[in-house]
This record gives structure tokens, sequence and C-alpha cells, in this order.
């Protein structure tokens, strides 16, 4: 072989390694190793066995992929502490590393339930941005598997809980509650710098580390936007309380909104912390629903809680027409 064929060749070989160690790479070792896992685990079937090809496959890889099973991160090397929330596809679990004694959120993502609503399951959008974020506004992602029935997501562990569970024990003061929009505004900028729109900005997703500082997790429905920083979506996603009219108005017809829908959200978000009950709240959706409509008649500031001047018209900044 010539010298410059060999270069060539050489530079091939690189280029193909590189893709492989490469974790944004789609064909990087892991998915390789999981298709090949795949393969091996839905043509192990009897009647598809008869076939001799099939027969000769599985003998060549059936050994090989097992042993790669045992070698590959997976749910056995952790304990369960115990259950810490659960959500539409599955639960997250307090997890404590066997071999290293360290503890994690451990998000158990059920495969069935997600194929059933592939129209609302982003999973890769949630690992792609807890995994390359590297923000400290961005809850982080240690690793990632799966197994035949679920997808697993190792995450740290957030000691502070959510903002849920601090609405619900405290009073919030309005000093508090600049604090945590201001943190949650340079978070969400986190994510739109991304070229994402998070879509459910609510106080449950909203996490406190162990020094008080807040950071978002739950990216499952994070949406890529386009050049023109807007999506196309005809579900309404997010969470009735929490959504905005130009979200609500692409249920069932020709959704294209942008990052403003995440900015109606922390209106609602500062509105709840400071009043204690979401600015749209009825007793039923459809009433939910209506209210956000005309929310320029329906959003009223209780008489009975001291709310700033500020306050509201930050409030009403936020809570209005994209
Ligand atoms: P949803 O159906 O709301 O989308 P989900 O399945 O996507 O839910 P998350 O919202 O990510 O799940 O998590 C559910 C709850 O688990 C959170 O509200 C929070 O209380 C807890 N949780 C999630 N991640 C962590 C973490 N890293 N550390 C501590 N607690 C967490």
């Amino acid at each position: 072989m010539s010298l410059g064929a060999e270069r060539r060749m050489e530079a091939r070989l690189k280029k193909l390694e590189d893709m492989i160690r490469e974790p944004r790479c789609a064909i990087n070792l892991e998915s390789l190793l999981d298709s090949l896992n795949a393969l091996v685990l839905d043509l192990d079937y009897p009647s598809l066995r008869k076939n001799k090809n099939i027969e000769t496959f599985l003998n060549r890889y059936e050994a090989v992929i097992r042993q790669t099973r045992d070698l590959q991160m997976k749910s056995e090397d952790f304990d369960r502490v115990k259950v810490i929330g659960r959500g539409a596809f599955g639960e997250v679990q307090l997890v404590r590393h066997k071999a290293s004694q360290k503890v994690y959120a451990m998000k158990v993502l059920s495969k069935f339930e997600m194929i059933k609503r592939s129209d609302s399951a982003f999973f890769w959008e949630e690992r792609d941005i807890m995994a390359f974020a590297n923000s400290p506004w961005v809850v982080q992602l240690c690793c990632a598997f799966q197994d035949e029935h679920y997808l697993y997501m190792v995450m740290e562990y957030m000691p502070g809980g959510d903002l849920v569970n601090l609405t619900s024990t405290y009073d919030v003061p309005e000093k508090w509650a600049k604090f945590y929009t201001a943190e949650v505004v340079m978070a969400l900028d986190a994510i739109h710098s991304m070229g994402f729109i998070h879509r459910d900005v609510k106080p449950d997703n909203m996490l406190l580390d162990r020094l008080g500082h807040l950071k978002l997790a739950d990216f499952g429905t994070c949406m890529k936007m386009n050049s023109a920083g807007m999506v196309h979506c005809d579900t309404a996603v997010g969470t009735p309380d929490y959504i905005s009219p130009e979200v609500l108005k692409s249920q069932g017809g020709d959704g294209y909104y942008g990052r403003e829908c995440d900015w109606w959200s922390v209106g609602v978000f500062i509105f709840e912390m400071l009043v204690g009950d979401t600015p749209f709240y009825a007793d039923s959706l459809v009433g939910t629903y209506s209210k956000i409509m005309d929310h320029k008649n329906s959003l009223n500031f209780p008489d009975d809680v001291e709310i700033s001047k500020d306050a509201k018209n930050i409030i009403c900044a936020f809570l209005t027409d994209r």
C-alpha cells in the first residue's frame, strides 16, 4: 500500500473512532451496544430461531452481548432508598450507588407508557439537556441507561426539594419571591440560549440544591426552536394552571409559538408565591382554561394580600398576550 493510501486509511479509522467516542454522536459506543443488545433480545424467539441465519447470528453474538450487559451501567448497581416523586411516565427515586456509596436521584421512565403517548414523550431532549447543559441552573445528568422495560436517568440529587414544598411550608415574603424569580429567569435564559423552549415551567420543576439555589428539572416537554425561535406543535403540553393562552390555543390546531410561553408561566409562579393560589384557578379544567383565555378580565389581585406595586407590575407584564 502506498504511503498516501495508508494515511487516508488511518484518517478514516480515526474519524470512525472519534464518532464512536463522541457522546453526542448518534452511533457512539453505548448506542451501538444498545442496538445490538436490542437486536439480540428481539430475535431470541423460538419461531425466529428456526431461521438458520438468525440462529447463526444469535450463536455469534449472544454470549458477548451477555458479557457487555454485565459491564454496562444497570439498575442493579443502585440501592433504592425511597420514591421522591412521581410523573406521567414513571417515578423518581432516591438511590445509592453501591460501589461508590454516593446518592443520586434516579428517574425511571416506562417505555410502554412512552410508546403509548409518543407525541408527548421527549426523552432525547430531556437526556441531552441534562447531559450537555453544563450550567449551574440545570440539574445534571450523571449517566443514563436502559433495560427491556425502562429508561433510567441518574441525576445529581437536589436535597432542598421542590418549590411546591417550599411555598406550601412558608408564607413567602416578597424578598424571597424576588430571589427565586431572578434565579428562574437565569435558568430559563440558559435553556433558551441552548435553543429550547421548556413549556412546563412550574414550581414542581424547580428544585433547590444543598445551598438553597434553584435549578430547573424535568425537560421532558422541551422542544428545539427553529431558526425563527419558534416551535410547531399541535398538542397542548404543560400543566393547566401554568399554561399560556398561545399554547392552549395550539390544542388540536396549528400551534406555532416561541419562548414567551415560558415567561407567562413565570408570571403565574410569582403570583402563586405571593398570593398562595395560582391566578386562573377554577374548580374545573374548563373553568381554568376559559379564565386563561380571558386573562385581561380574569387576572385580579385579592384585597386581603399585600403585594407591592412593583410585584403587581412584573406579574402583569408576564401575564400578557404574546
Ligand atoms: P411530570 O409528569 O411532571 O413531567 P416527571 O416524571 O417528568 O414528571 P419530574 O417532574 O422530573 O418527573 O420529577 C418529579 C418529582 O421528583 C419532582 O417534582 C421532584 O420533587 C422530584 N425530583 C426530580 N428530580 C429530582 C432531583 N434531581 N433531586 C431531587 N428530587 C427530584
